[in-house]
């Protein structure tokens, strides 16, 4: 065959024109992204050749050696990994790795824009050889000794491809260097990009003949041999970051099992940041060979944001990626180490508080989705949650362990309140109680808390239980609010205008609710809605009936409520008598009553049914 033309697809023009114009200052990541394809390749080759007898020009050293002409302006780089066939050079450089989405693009676009730093989070691969190539050639043959190939494109639109005889295994990619772009030819320059980069790549780096790395596995090192700064050169490295880590930990142990593992928790939650799903950034080693990079097997999936290596000398070398995924010694040190994390997260909370305040606002997200997602780790996890409470100070979260610290005597449950913000929470009905009995209360602020709380169901040995509910063990069972009272002389319905009352409310909202009842907790408001459910919180509700709806299926109708009412609060005493006098008018007030209370509860009303009603009430009002 010979030399064919194509034409690069729509997104890569786009991503190309995107890494060329727009990307222009972070010129030098090209170098980096050639050789960490150089790596990956050399890995790639590493890994096969364990199953196989022989192997393609299995005498070549595995290294990457880059070449410099600053006469001719080119930048060589030649690897002796896997290589590619005709068919891989041809999709592998001429689409987009990234499944070339729409979105990626426009995420990239946003990310160059605020912080160019955070390209390196991306990985703009290849292309970004056209940041400083007039043209780029790659001349590769594949470790499956089919024929060698080149590939050349100048950016622009199209690139060729051409049969090119007497190549060894491998990839040599020649850079012929814009005018602008000269200093990429020049060893001081190419030295201190690798230094900055490339420092901990685990092949050797030939410049211009010259070893330039030192290959080392620093997670096999020894603690005390490490300094700080290597640590975060190693993190930079493997994390593609520019910032420095926020917690590390390096760990060995040869029972149960043999592990050297190095964790990082980045500096920054990037899934926060608009770029979707955060991918694992943790890779699995044994004996220092690369068997999973970015593995989804080493770790659960809510710990994705952790970036480093571990690498374990009892997996099988020759393990398939298939065969790692329900690996039983992969399933059992996945849990040692996921242990550990969460064991050293917990003391990093002790030793260090406010850092792990930084850590719980950006990272918290991760550690509720693992309670909700995984059974496994509760125990460790309801250490480390964090919430405010009624006896936080505002914007501060205090730990369950705090909460039972200050366990009134016969307190024997957690309390906690799902609510959009302290001010709303503090407003509402059902701290009431809380506030009156000096028992603390938690403040869920955000819509996951609630399923967060019932997932976890409860924390030493005392039940996590949420204050809408109907049955809270803290109330008191013999007598309603008001007679309790020291204050009982304060005009309150007698028992059986009472009784007379809630059952004419029944009847009245019989539609909404399942039972109207007399408060044992309500100190100020006229009325509360509570849940029969023990599970479900009004919260919990809300937040499922949004998600039908955006999937277009039909509301569940909720679990009929409880509605309580005060007989100590004006307007429920006046409403007594209204009922009596003007039925029909009593009634609307009821109802408003209960909408008034559904809303505090964060459920919804019908919006337009509400108004109506309230105009009938306000001009009753002003005549
Ligand atoms: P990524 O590395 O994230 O997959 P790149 O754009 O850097 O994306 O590379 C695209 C693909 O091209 C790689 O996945 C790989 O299959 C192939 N490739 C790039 N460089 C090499 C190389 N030196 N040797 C073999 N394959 C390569
Ligand atoms: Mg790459």
């Amino acid at each position: 065959m010979d030399t064919v033309t194509y034409e690069f697809k729509a997104e890569t023009r786009k991503l190309l024109d995107i890494v060329i114009n727009s990307l222009y200052t972070e010129r030098d990541v090209f170098v980096r992204e050639l050789i960490s394809n150089a790596t990956d390749a050399l890995e790639k080759f590493r890994y096969e050749s364990l199953t196989r007898e022989e192997v393609f020009d299995g005498h070549l050293p595995l290294e990457i050696t880059i070449e410099l002409d600053d006469k001719a302006k080119t930048l060589t780089i030649t690897d002796t990994g896997v290589g590619m066939t005709r068919e891989e050079l041809e999709h592998n450089l001429g689409t987009i790795a990234h499944s070339g989405s729409g979105a990626f693009l426009a995420e990239l676009v946003e990310a160059a824009k605020k912080d160019v730093n955070l390209i390196g989070q991306f990985g703009v691969g290849f292309y970004s050889a056209f940041m400083a190539g007039k043209t780029v050639r790659v001349q590769t043959r594949s470790w499956d000794k089919s024929e060698g190939h080149e590939w050349l494109s100048d950016g622009a639109g199209a690139f060729t491809i051409s049969p090119m005889p007497g190549l060894r295994r491998g990839t040599k990619i020649i850079v012929e260097l814009k005018e602008d772009a000269a200093e990429y030819a020049e060893k001081w320059k190419i030295n201190s990009i690798i230094k900055q980069y490339s420092a901990f790549v685990t092949f050797p780096i030939k410049l211009d003949g010259e070893t330039v790395n030192t290959v080392q596995a620093i997670w096999t090192k020894n603690k005390n041999d490490l300094k700080d700064e290597e640590y975060v050169e190693f993190y930079k490295f493997i994390g593609n970051a520019a910032s420095e880590p926020m917690y590390r930990l390096h760990f060995s142990a040869d029972a149960p099992l043999a592990i050297n593992a190095l964790l990082f928790v980045p500096g920054e939650n990037f899934e926060v940041f608009g770029f979707g799903k955060t991918e694992p950034g943790v890779n699995l080693y044994c004996q220092r060979i690369l068997i999973d990079q970015h593995s989804k097997n080493i770790l659960p999936e809510w710990l994705r944001f952790l970036k480093g290596v571990v690498d374990s000398e009892d997996l099988p070398l020759n393990i398939s990626r298939q065969a790692l995924q329900d690996n039983a010694l992969l399933a059992k040190l996945r849990k040692v180490i996921t242990k550990r994390f969460l064991k050293h997260l917990d003391e990093e909370a002790q030793r260090d508080p406010d850092q792990y305040r930084k850590f719980w606002s950006a990272f918290g997200i991760f550690l509720k989705e693992g309670v909700t997602s995984d059974y496994e780790y509760q125990k460790e996890l309801g250490k480390l949650l964090r919430f405010e409470s009624s006896k936080s100070a505002d914007g501060e979260a205090i730990s369950l362990a705090d909460y039972l610290l200050r366990l009134q005597p016969d307190q024997e449950e957690i309390y906690y309140i799902n609510g959009p913000s302290r001010a709303a929470i503090e407003a509402g009905p059902y701290v009431e109680m809380f506030r009156k009995k000096g028992i603390e209360i938690i403040y869920t602020l955000e819509p996951i808390d609630d399923f967060v709380l019932s997932h976890l169901a409860e924390y030493e040995g005392k039940k996590l239980v949420s204050a809408d509910r109907a049955d809270l063990a803290i109330t008191d069972k013999d007598e309603p609010a008001a007679e309790t009272d020291a204050a009982a002389e304060e005009p309150r319905l007698d028992k059986e205008t009472v009784a007379t009352l809630t059952a004419w409310l029944g009847k009245v909202l019989e539609k909404s609710v399942a039972e109207v009842v007399v408060s044992r907790r309500l100190v100020d408001a006229p009325a509360m809605i509570v849940n029969p459910d023990g599970y479900m919180t009004s919260s919990m509700e809300r937040i499922l009936a949004a998600s039908r709806k955006e999937h277009g299926m039909p509301g569940l109708g909720g679990s009929k409520k409880k509605m309580e009412i005060n007989p100590k609060n004006p307007l429920i005493i006046r409403l007594a008598e209204l009922q009596r006098d003007d039925e029909e008018f009593a009634a609307e007030v009821a109802r408003q009553i209960h909408d008034n209370a559904m809303i505090q509860a964060g459920l919804s009303v019908d919006p337009l049914e509400m108004v109506e009603r309230n105009y009938k009430i306000l001009n009753r009002v002003v005549q």
